[in-house]
C-alpha cells in the first residue's frame, strides 16, 4: 500500500512507517547476526507502546523499544519485562484436565480435552437449556479474539450468558460516552494534549498506571499547561499538580457539579457551544445551582476555596482536556461520575478542538477495541445493540442465521458469578480473565465457581482461576499470534507474530474454531487466519457505529495506526470524531444529563470508620498473573500493602489488619501524607489471602454494573504479622519459577523501591 493512499490523519500520526520485519526507525543496529527484530507492540496496558521483539531462532530473547507515534522510543517496567514471558518456564505446554472436583489436574491430549469440554456443554444445555452455559472473556485479547467469543457464544452455544472482564473496568466510561455523545470513543489524539492550557487529570494515576502516557502531560506542563489532579491519594502526577483536590473517595459527582455551579454562576458557560451542540443544558443548570462550593467542600472534604479555584482555571482557559480513569468510574455512581465531568466539558465547549479535549484511559491493551464487537451481553458487533431488531437482523445476516436464533441479551460479569451460584448458569467457558483476583467480594465469587458442574478454562499461565477448572486448555501469548488492538485514543493497531506457540499451545480462536466444529457449527467458524476473521468483523461493523470496514492490516502498518470510525477502505479514519461540535446522536447534539450526587454503598460508621480505596501499581497488571511471574517487577514490588495516614498511629512496616464486612487482610503498613487520614489505599494485583478483594464491596453500579472497587467501608487494626504472598499456581509437578532476589524484609516499607508515600515533609 503506498503511503499517498492513506493521508496523515492526526497530529504526529505518519511519523511511523516501519512494515513487518523492518528495522528501527532511527536506523541503529541492535541486531546480532541472524537476529530478526519484529515490530508490534506492549501487550499491557490502554497506551500500546509500540516495541520490537528481538527473534533469535524460533527464540524472543529481548526488546528494543520502537519510535512509534504513540510512545516514541518509550517503554515502562511491564513493557520491558513483557516479552519474559514468552519462554517463561511457567507456561502450560498442554491441556489439563480432573477426573473430580476433588482430583488433581494432569496432563491430557487435545483430544480428550475437547471431546470432555463438549460433552459437558452438550450435557448441560441438554438438561438445563442453552443459557446454562457461560462464556466469558477478556479485554486483553485481539479485536478479532472479542468478536469471536461473542459469535462463538451466540452462535455455537446460541447461549445468552457471555460477558467480560471490562466490566470490571471500563463500562461506566463506555456507558457515559454513549448517554452524551451517542459513541463510545475518545474525543481526540492524546497528541492534542500539548496545545491544551489546563487539564484536570480525575481519578487516574497516570504516572504508574500509564507511565509512558505522562509524555503527552509533561509536553503540555513545557508549554505552560496548568494541572489540575482530583484523587484521594497524592499519586506522583498529583504531587506536580497546580492544584491536588484530595476529595473524600465516592463524592466525586458532587465535584463536578461544583465546579459547574461555578462555572455558571460566573458566565463562564460557552453559551453558543451550548446551544448549537448541545440538548439539555436547563436541567443540568438547576441541577448544579444547588452544589454551592460550600456545600459540596462538606460532601468532599474540601477547601470551598479550591472548588472557586478550579472552576475559574477551566472556566477562563481557551483549550481545556479531561482524563479520567478508574477512579471516577469504579463507583456505585461510575456512569454518573464520568456525565457530570463530562457535563463540564459540554458547558464550556471544550471538545472537539486541538488542546479541547476528552477520555478515559483505558486500563486494558484492548479495553477499547475489546468492548465494541460483541463479547459485552448487551452489544453486537460494530457498538451494535443486541436488542435492537434492526442490529440483530444485520448480523444474523452476516452470521448466516435466523435472527430468531440470535440470543438476547445477557447479565453482567459478576451477575453471572451470582447466577452460577443459584445454579442458573452450570458450565462455563474462560478466557483471558482471572475473576479469582480481580472481582469483588471474593467469597461470593469462590461460591459461585464452586456450585459450576463444570469449567473450562483457556490461559498461557495457570491462574488462580485456571487453578479450580475442570479443563484447563493452553493458549498463547500476545507475540505469538496477530491482531489489532485499540488503544485508549481509539487508535487502531496491531500486534505481530514474532515466533511459534510452544509445545502444545493454540490461539484462542483456533480454540473457539476447534469447538465450534465439534459442536456442529464449523460452517460458521471456517477461519484460518486472524486475517479472515478481520474480513467477517469489518463486514460485521459497517454501518455500526464502532465502523471497522475501512480498516485492514496493511492500512494500519501503513499509517501507524487508524482511528475508527472508518467506514471505507479509502476513509482516513477519525482522530477527532467531535470535531465541529458533531455528535453522534441523530441530531448530531451532545446530550447533558443531569446528575445528584449519591453516597457509595457503604458511607463509613462507627463499627468501619474509613474509607477501603484499591488501585494499581507500576510494576504489576490487573490481576497479576502475568506480571507476579517476571523477575523484575516482583523484585520492584513483591507483595501488597496498606497505605495509612500517620494519624493512624502505626510505623512503616507494622502489620495492619484492614477489615471490612466481608473479611480481613494483614498488609504491611506505608504511613505516609500522601493518603487522606480518613481513608487507606491497598493495591489489587495479587491472590488468595492478600487478594484487596476479599475486601471490596460488590455493589453495582445500577446502568453500567461496574462493581464499585474504589469506595467501601473499613477499620484498620494492629495484627499479628502479616499475611504471606501465595506462590502463583503451577501445572502438575512444576514448581513455580522465582527469582534468585533477597526477599524483603517484612519490617521494611514495602514499596520503598517505587519511592512512593514521599509527601513526608
Ligand atoms: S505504558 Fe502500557 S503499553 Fe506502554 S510499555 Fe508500559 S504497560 Fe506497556
Amino acid at each position: 500500500m503506498s503511503e499517498a493512499r492513506y493521508p496523515v490523519v492526526a497530529p504526529g500520526v505518519g511519523d511511523f512507517r516501519g512494515a513487518a520485519g523492518s528495522e528501527p526507525a532511527a536506523h541503529w543496529k541492535a541486531t546480532a547476526a541472524g537476529e530478526r527484530l519484529v515490530p508490534t507492540h506492549c501487550c499491557f496496558c490502554g497506551v500500546q507502546c509500540g516495541m520490537y521483539l528481538r527473534v533469535t531462532e524460533g527464540r524472543v530473547i529481548g526488546v528494543e523499544p520502537r519510535n512509534h507515534d504513540i510512545n516514541k522510543l518509550r517503554l515502562c517496567p511491564k513493557g520491558v519485562s513483557a516479552y519474559q514471558q514468552v519462554h517463561h518456564p511457567d507456561r502450560l505446554l498442554g491441556p489439563l484436565m480432573r477426573d473430580s472436583r476433588d482430583g488433581p489436574l494432569r496432563p491430557v491430549p487435545w483430544e480428550a480435552a475437547l471431546d470432555r469440554v463438549v460433552s459437558e456443554v452438550r450435557r448441560i444445555q441438554d438438561a438445563y437449556g442453552r443459557d446454562a452455559f457461560g462464556v466469558l472473556g477478556g479485554a486483553s485479547m485481539t479485536t478479532e479474539k472479542t468478536y469471536l467469543m461473542g459469535k462463538f457464544a451466540r452462535v455455537a452455544l446460541r447461549t445468552r450468558h457471555i460477558d467480560y472482564n471490562g466490566r470490571l473496568c471500563m463500562v461506566s466510561a463506555a456507558a457515559a460516552n454513549k448517554k452524551a455523545f451517542g459513541i463510545d470513543r475518545a474525543g481526540n489524539p492524546w497528541a492534542d494534549l500539548l496545545e491544551t492550557e489546563v487539564i484536570v487529570v480525575a481519578g487516574t494515576n497516570i504516572a504508574e498506571c500509564f507511565p509512558v502516557a505522562m509524555q503527552y502531560f509533561w509536553g503540555a506542563r513545557d508549554r505552560g499547561a496548568r494541572l489540575v489532579v482530583v484523587d484521594p491519594r497524592e499519586t506522583a502526577i498529583a504531587r506536580t499538580a497546580d492544584e491536588h483536590v484530595r476529595l473524600r473517595p465516592g463524592t466525586d459527582a458532587a465535584f463536578y457539579n461544583g465546579m459547574l455551579h461555578v462555572i455558571a454562576r460566573d458566565g463562564l458557560t460557552d453559551e453558543r457551544f451550548i446551544a448549537e451542540h448541545t440538548v439539555g443544558w436547563e436541567a443540568v443548570r438547576d441541577t448544579v445551582a444547588a452544589y454551592t462550593p460550600q456545600r459540596v467542600g462538606e460532601i468532599c472534604g474540601l477547601d470551598p476555596r479550591q472548588i472557586e479555584r478550579v472552576a475559574h482555571l477551566w472556566g477562563r482557559a481557551r483549550r481545556c482536556w479531561a482524563a479520567h480513569g478508574r477512579g471516577l468510574e469504579q463507583h456505585l455512581q461510575g456512569v454518573e461520575n464520568v456525565l457530570s465531568c463530562i457535563n463540564v466539558s459540554l458547558a464550556t465547549g471544550q471538545l472537539g478542538r486541538p488542546g479541547a479535549g476528552y477520555g478515559t484511559l483505558t486500563g486494558q491493551g484492548n479495553g477499547q477495541g475489546g468492548r465494541e464487537h460483541g463479547q459485552k451481553s448487551d452489544m453486537l458487533p460494530g457498538g451494535r445493540d443486541l436488542s435492537n431488531p434492526e442490529h440483530r437482523a444485520y448480523v444474523a445476516g452476516v452470521w448466516g442465521i435466523d435472527e430468531a436464533d440470535l440470543p438476547q441479551k445477557g447479565t453482567s460479569m459478576h451477575e453471572m458469578i451470582l447466577q452460577m451460584a443459584a445454579g442458573e448458569i452450570r458450565g462455563l467457558l474462560g478466557m483471558c480473565n482471572n475473576p479469582f483476583v480481580s472481582l469483588p467480594n471474593q467469597g461470593v465469587v469462590r461460591a459461585g465457581y464452586e456450585a459450576l458442574e463444570f469449567h473450562v478454562q483457556a490461559d498461557f499461565f495457570l491462574s488462580e482461576t485456571a487453578a479450580r477448572a475442570d479443563v484447563v486448555l493452553p493458549s498463547t501469548v500476545w507475540a505469538e499470534d496477530e491482531g489489532l488492538m485499540t488503544n485508549g485514543e481509539g487508535r487502531v493497531i496491531k500486534h505481530n507474530k514474532a515466533v511459534e506457540p510452544p509445545g502444545e499451545a493454540r490461539t484462542d480462536w483456533q480454540i473457539m474454531c476447534e469447538l465450534a466444529r465439534r459442536l456442529g457449527a464449523g460452517d460458521k467458524f471456517p477461519f484460518q487466519s486472524p486475517a479472515e476473521i478481520l474480513d467477517e468483523l469489518r463486514v460485521a461493523s459497517k454501518g455500526g457505529v464502532a465502523d471497522y470496514y475501512g480498516i485492514t492490516y496493511d492500512k494500519v502498518e501503513a499509517t501507524g495506526g487508524v482511528f475508527w470510525p472508518c467506514p471505507t477502505l479509502d476513509h482516513p479514519g477519525t482522530p477527532r470524531p467531535f470535531e465541529g461540535g458533531r455528535f453522534y446522536h441523530p441530531d448530531g447534539k451532545a446530550r447533558f444529563i443531569a446528575v445528584e450526587w449519591r453516597p457509595p454503598a457503604e458511607p463509613p460508621d462507627g463499627e468501619f470508620p474509613l474509607r477501603l480505596t484499591t488501585g494499581r501499581t507500576v510494576a504489576h497488571f490487573l490481576s497479576g498473573n502475568q506480571t507476579r511471574r517476571l523477575p523484575g517487577l516482583v523484585e520492584q514490588t513483591p507483595r501488597p500493602w496498606v497505605e495509612v495516614h500517620p494519624s493512624l498511629g502505626f510505623a512503616d512496616g507494622d502489620p495492619v489488619r484492614v477489615i471490612t464486612r466481608r473479611g480481613g487482610v494483614t498488609y504491611p503498613a506505608l504511613v505516609t501524607e500522601a493518603i487522606r487520614p480518613d481513608t487507606v489505599f491497598v493495591p489489587y494485583h495479587w491472590a488468595g489471602a492478600v487478594a484487596a478483594n476479599v475486601l471490596t464491596v460488590d455493589a453495582l453500579d445500577p446502568i453500567s454494573k461496574m462493581p464499585e472497587f474504589k469506595v467501601c467501608a473499613c477499620r484498620v487494626e494492629r495484627g499479628q504479622a502479616v499475611d504471606p504472598v501465595p506462590e502463583p499456581p503451577m501445572p502438575p509437578g512444576e514448581r513455580p519459577y522465582r527469582p534468585e532476589t533477597e526477599p524483603l524484609g517484612e519490617r521494611r516499607s514495602p514499596t520503598s523501591p517505587q519511592g512512593r508515600g514521599t509527601a513526608e515533609s
